[in-house]
C-alpha cells in the first residue's frame, strides 16, 4: 500500500426546504427516500471506500456535506457513521466535519455525531437577523442558530465553523454589523463568508427576472465586503482563502486539500471525485443513483481525462484562492514545466496591477487581488 494524503466527501442531497438562493444538488420534499438513499450510500462507502483505503491508507479528512446532512433521521445518520467507521477506522488527528442546519439538530443528534467520531461542525447560519433569514428562505431563526452552536459546544465539540452571507436582499450595513457581532460573540474557531450570487434555477433568479429582487447596490456590497475582510482579521481570524477565516490552527484541512490539489473520493449522489488525475461526478439524479447502487452498478458518469492545459488552469485557479497561492515547486513537480515559462506574461501583468504578489516560491493574490480575483483567474486561462 502506498500511503497518500487524501480525503473523503459524502453528499446528503436532502433539505427540508429549498433556500431561495440555493442551486446546490439537494432536494426538498423527498423525505420518503432517505432510508433507501442511506442504504445505497452505505453500500458505496463500503465498496468504494474500502478499495481506496487498501491502496492509500487512512484518509486525512472526512466531510459530510449537502444538502442538509442533519435533516437525515438519527438512525440514518448513525448507519452512515457506522459504515464510515468500519471502512475508515477512526484515526488520531483526522478531521471529520459534518455540516449542520441549526433548524435540524438537538442534544441527542450531537451525541450521535460525537459517538461517530465527528470532531468538527460547520453551521449554515447565514445571518443573525430573523427578517433576513425569512427573506432568503432559511428554516431556522437567529435564536435557534445561537442555541445550536452553544448546544454543540456543550456536547463537547470544540472546532466549530459558521457560514455567514452578505449582499442579501434588503440587508443594510447595520444588519451585517449586528450579525457579525453576534457571530463573534459565539467565538467559533472558523468563519466562512459568502457574498450572495444569484444563480439560475433559484427563486431569487426568477424574482430578479421579474424585477422583484431588492439587492444592495454595488457600492453597498463592496462596503460589506471591505467590512467583512477587515473586521474578522482584527478579531484574530486569519484569512486563509478568499471566503474563509480561521483562528490559528483551525483552517479547514478538508477544504484546503481541495485547493491544494489533494485527491478526494466523493460518495453519494452528485458527489465530485478527483483521483489519479481524473475528475468525475456521481449520478446526480436521486432515483437513478439509488437504482444503480441497488443493481451493483457504480453510479458515476464516465471519467474525463483532463488535458495538460486544463489541469494547469485548474491547479492555478484553486491554489490562487488560498493565501499561500501557487507554489512554483509544486507546479513544476506536477507538470514538469516551470510556472514562469507557462504564465510569464500573466504573472508580470498581474503583479504590475497590484493584484498578485511574487515572493520566492510563491505567487499569491494581494488583498486587492482577493477582491478582484476574477481578473486574475481570467489572466490564468490557457484554453
Ligand atoms: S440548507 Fe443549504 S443545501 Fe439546503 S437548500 Fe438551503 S442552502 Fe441549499
Amino acid at each position: 500500500m502506498v500511503k497518500k494524503r487524501w480525503g473523503v466527501y459524502v453528499h446528503i442531497p436532502f433539505c427540508r426546504k429549498k433556500c431561495f438562493y440555493c442551486d446546490f444538488p439537494s432536494y426538498a420534499g423527498r423525505e420518503g427516500d432517505r432510508e433507501e438513499y442511506t442504504r445505497a450510500l452505505c453500500r458505496e462507502i463500503r465498496s468504494q471506500g474500502s478499495s481506496y483505503r487498501l491502496r492509500w491508507g487512512d484518509p486525512a479528512t472526512i466531510y459530510i456535506g449537502g444538502g442538509t446532512p442533519t435533516s437525515l433521521p438519527p438512525q440514518c445518520m448513525k448507519d452512515i457513521l457506522d459504515a464510515l467507521s468500519e471502512t475508515f477506522p477512526p484515526a488520531k488527528g483526522r478531521e471529520f466535519t459534518v455540516e449542520c442546519n441549526p433548524g435540524t439538530v438537538d442534544e441527542a443528534y450531537f451525541q450521535i455525531l460525537r459517538e461517530g467520531a465527528v470532531n468538527r461542525l460547520s453551521f449554515g447560519v447565514q445571518s443573525f437577523d430573523d427578517r433576513l433569514l425569512q427573506a432568503i428562505g432559511r428554516i431556522h431563526t437567529a435564536g435557534e442558530a445561537a442555541a445550536a452552536v452553544r448546544m454543540a459546544r456543550k456536547a463537547g465539540f470544540d472546532n466549530l465553523s459558521l457560514d455567514l452571507m452578505y449582499g442579501l436582499p434588503g440587508q443594510t450595513m447595520a444588519d451585517l454589523e449586528r450579525s457579525v457581532q453576534q457571530a463573534l460573540e459565539l467565538a467559533p474557531q472558523h468563519l466562512s463568508i459568502y457574498g450572495l450570487q444569484v444563480e439560475e434555477h433559484t427563486v431569487f433568479w426568477d424574482r430578479r427576472e421579474r424585477g422583484e429582487l431588492n439587492l444592495p447596490d454595488d457600492e453597498e456590497a463592496e462596503r460589506m465586503y471591505d467590512y467583512m475582510t477587515s473586521v474578522l482579521p482584527a478579531h484574530g481570524y486569519a484569512r486563509y482563502e478568499i471566503s474563509n477565516f480561521a483562528r490559528p490552527g483551525f483552517a479547514s484541512r478538508h477544504n484546503l486539500a481541495y485547493w491544494q490539489d489533494v485527491p478526494y473520493l466523493g460518495l453519494g449522489a452528485a458527489a465530485h471525485s478527483y483521483l489519479d488525475g481524473r475528475r468525475w461526478e456521481s449520478e446526480a439524479d436521486l432515483s437513478r443513483y439509488m437504482d444503480q447502487a441497488k443493481r451493483g452498478i457504480r453510479p458515476i458518469h464516465p471519467e474525463e481525462e483532463m488535458t495538460d492545459a486544463v489541469a494547469m488552469e485548474e491547479f492555478c485557479f484553486l491554489a490562487l484562492r488560498t493565501a499561500a497561492g501557487i507554489s512554483r515547486r509544486r507546479f513544476a513537480e506536477k507538470f514538469g514545466q516551470e510556472l514562469d515559462r507557462v504564465y510569464e506574461g500573466a504573472i508580470r501583468e498581474m503583479v504590475r496591477k497590484g493584484l498578485l504578489a511574487d515572493k520566492g516560491d510563491s505567487v499569491y493574490l494581494t488583498e486587492l487581488g482577493m477582491k478582484f480575483g476574477n481578473l486574475v483567474f481570467e489572466a490564468f486561462l490557457l484554453t
